[in-house]
């Protein structure tokens, strides 16, 4: 864990310092890789290459600062959770969808079934397992995958993305803690919808094929309070988003979240794919992708490089 106060002198305004600073975020990044390691748990994520970094950052007049691995493609996972949150939210409303989630961080990893079975019978939050499952439980009785599909695709302005069916069958095959986790929400009468319905859904969800490219411009939209700064079209209602960046704030890196949020302070959401999403207010949105991943889960490279960006530039939502 590093911490430091000093701030060095320079032009925080200036387009060619900015560039340097996130290309630096880049080397950063990069070189922490080397720490993490690649997500075994589902078979076909292993196969990815724990040197690849990337990051993009993209501006509101549509500049793409980026260094690295910004096409390669790789599985969004636990990302599709905000556009699963997204999509309950503009489609269900604030009291449906918070009917059958709650907000509260867990201090658990991901896929805990803890505090489900102890504590509470409702998840504790949409940015874990449990949670984002109970809002595909939702969602199933009303959406078909293809429509969350072309919701994802408008979110993150990529229509390239698609079901990647190798990382969907493999996940499908090995996900019995999904599983688990949904029949015991169906076993408190909880779940809202058929278990394997849902489970299939939130399994092709975690499978959609993204790039740090898309991951920037889904954090353009948060950051621009939902609406796509290129063709003006809003996607998600400004109180929805503040909503969704509360929750990523406080919950986005699972058990990580708290320390995060002290030492990056930018709204975000981790995914064992290797990417992180992040949205600074008004200015940027952020993607970048690692596969070599820590403890908890969530990519070293891209935490290191999102928080030398965030010291640096000043991107912490208490600066
Ligand atoms: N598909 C993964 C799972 O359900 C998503 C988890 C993650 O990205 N943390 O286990």
């Amino acid at each position: 864990m590093y911490f430091t106060y000093e701030q060095p002198e320079f032009d925080r305004k200036d387009p060619a310092e900015i560039r340097r600073v996130i290309k630096e975020a880049y080397l950063v990044g990069k070189d922490a890789a080397r720490e993490g390691k690649v997500a075994d748990y589902i078979p076909e994520l292993a196969k990815a290459d724990g040197n690849d970094f990337g990051i993009c950052v993209k501006t509101l007049d549509g500049e793409a600062i980026e260094f690295g691995d910004v096409e390669k493609r790789f599985s969004i996972q636990s990302i599709s959770k905000v556009i699963n949150l997204a999509v309950s939210l503009k489609f269900m409303g604030f009291q449906e969808t918070f009917a059958h989630v709650r907000m509260e961080p867990t201090g658990d990893s991901f896929n805990s079934i803890l505090k489900l079975d102890t504590v509470d019978d409702h998840p504790f939050n949409p940015m874990i397992n449990a949670g984002a499952i109970q809002v595909m439980s939702v969602l199933s009785n009303v959406f078909e995958f293809e429509e969350l599909l072309e919701f994802a695709r408008n979110f993150c302005m990529d229509n390239d993305i698609e079901l990647n069916e190798k990382v969907y069958r493999s996940e499908s095959e090995t996900g019995d803690r999904n599983r688990a986790i949904t029949y015991l929400l169906k076993s408190k009468g909880v779940l809202q919808g058929d278990p394997d319905k849902t489970l299939d859904m939130y399994f092709r969800m975690c499978s959609l094929n993204v790039n740090a490219r898309s991951l920037a411009n889904m954090g353009l939209i948060l950051a621009n309070g939902g609406q796509n700064p290129y063709n003006g079209k809003h996607i998600i209602h400004p109180a929805y988003i503040r909503v969704i960046k509360s929750l990523m704030y406080t919950c986005g890196l699972y058990d990580e979240s708290g320390e995060y949020g002290v030492l990056v302070g930018i709204p975000s959401k981790s995914g064992v794919g290797g990417g992180i999403i992040g949205a600074v207010d008004n200015l940027y949105g952020i993607g970048t992708y690692g596969p070599a991943l820590n403890q908890k889960g969530n990519s070293v490279g891209g935490i290191s490089a999102m928080q030398h960006m965030s010291h640096l530039l000043h991107l912490n939502v208490f600066y």
